[in-house]
């Protein structure tokens, strides 16, 4: 059988801008191993989710993996937590936390706390405190992130956030969703750490030494994403599929280990403009007898879309065309490339436009389509589709398809 690649490139998808002459940043670009690309293969439009409605990195991974995020989508923990490797068991509620700064009538000053590099100490303080028969475990993320689970009896994800996601605000309560007891109960608890843990924080050495140095204090936590550890079929049993992951940033290893695929590590894959695309398609490429389906995620399209900057998300495109080479002719396989959704630079954030995919094997039906881009592949002959429709496809491109009826 084919092996199946399917290649995300995170918020590649954006709108017309007036310097680029009302082109895209991926219509701008110079892209001629992805424009070959679509020129063998069968091309689209697709809204992940839904038309009309803006898909967040997470919800749109689980479309785009044939998983209803509107059935199996609780919050962004549990992905967060995983993808730093942390160890969950059933009941425990995760959240995704920023090291944040808070003055002393808890307004926060800065939701980075400056941009902390290393959250391991306040990790270390923290983890293992309990409140009320609850156990708060923390481990360090990337930067100024930390993963955290709340681990005890009759605990429910249906909190809100504490974290209020602008500087200027006050942090928040963390308040039940639904009016539920075992929601009360968690909300009290969570909001009894965030007191404790300001408090511990306050009086860390290295705080009080930051501050003294008129530097910001890593002194408040900013806990947000409350979800329950989903309980999902793994996708190897759902589809047959021997399944790997090749990802720099953790949300995505997250969904990955969540639905049980091998997350691969390569060395320069950091999910930042820096990373090494090319030595990431290298790895696909290496393990095509080990796996039926390889999935690649290539995140700073997204990020530079988020920080509005349409010459770096340009630059990085034609960064990711380079890398392609290997995959263009690559026998025994299918390649799909395609999106998550958009990220347009006026924006700043998610939009919920289309996103274009392509797909090439020689079993397509290609099309007349010249170049990778949202107007381009959209008037390819896979015509218009979602999120749910990729797998269903990709699986009867190598024959595994279940006939629907006699
Ligand atoms: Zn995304």
């Amino acid at each position: 059988m084919d092996t199946i690649y399917l290649i995300v490139l995170d918020g590649i998808g954006d709108r017309p801008i007036e310097k680029f002459g009302r082109k895209t940043p991926l219509e701008a670009a110079h892209t001629p191993i992805l424009d070959k690309l679509v020129q063998m293969g069968i091309n689209g439009a697709m809204n992940t989710i839904d038309i009309g409605v803006k898909p967040g990195s997470d919800t749109a991974h689980l479309a785009l993996f044939g998983y209803d995020p509107r059935v199996h989508y609780s919050g962004r923990g549990p992905y967060e937590v995983a993808g730093i490797g942390m160890e969950t068991v059933p009941g425990d509620i995760c959240f995704r936390v920023n090291m944040g700064t808070v003055d002393e009538k808890m307004v926060v000053v800065d939701r980075r706390a400056g941009r902390v590099e290393d959250t391991s100490e306040y990790a270390k303080l923290l983890d293992g405190t309990e409140i009320d028969g609850v156990r708060f475990i923390l481990k360090p993320g990337t930067a100024y992130r930390l993963g955290m689970i709340m681990r005890g009896k009759n605990l429910s994800s249906e909190i809100t956030d504490v974290d209020p996601k602008e500087a200027g605000l006050t942090i928040k309560q963390a308040k039940a969703r639904d009016g539920s007891k075992q929601a009360e109960f968690t909300a009290k608890v969570l909001n009894k750490f965030v007191e404790l843990s300001h408090k511990k924080l306050n009086k860390l050495p290295s705080n009080q030494e930051r501050v003294k140095k008129g530097e910001l204090s890593a002194n408040c936590l900013l806990v947000r994403g409350a979800g329950k550890y989903p309980d999902m079929e793994p996708f190897e049993e759902k589809y047959r599929l021997r399944a790997c992951c090749i990802a720099g940033a953790g949300l995505y290893k997250g969904i990955a280990r969540v639905l049980g695929m091998d997350v691969l590590e390569v060395a320069g894959a950091t999910g930042k403009p820096d990373t090494n695309v090319r030595a990431k398609i290298e790895k696909a490429i290496a393990v095509k007898k080990d796996y039926d389906f390889v999935f690649v995620h290539i995140k700073a399209a997204d990020s530079f879309g988020e920080d509005g900057d349409s010459d770096g998300k340009l630059k990085f495109i034609e960064k990711i065309d380079e890398a392609m080479v290997p995959l263009v002719g690559l026998p025994g396989a299918v390649v799909a490339v395609t999106a998550d959704h958009s990220t347009p630079c006026e924006l700043k954030g998610h939009s919920a436009d289309d996103v274009p995919i392509v797909i090439v094997s020689p079993r397509v039906r290609d099309d007349d389509v010249e170049h990778f881009s949202e107007r381009e592949c959209a008037k390819g002959r896979l015509g218009h589709i979602k999120g749910e429709h990729v797998m269903p496809i990709l699986l009867d491109i190598v024959g595994i398809a279940e006939k629907f009826g006699a």
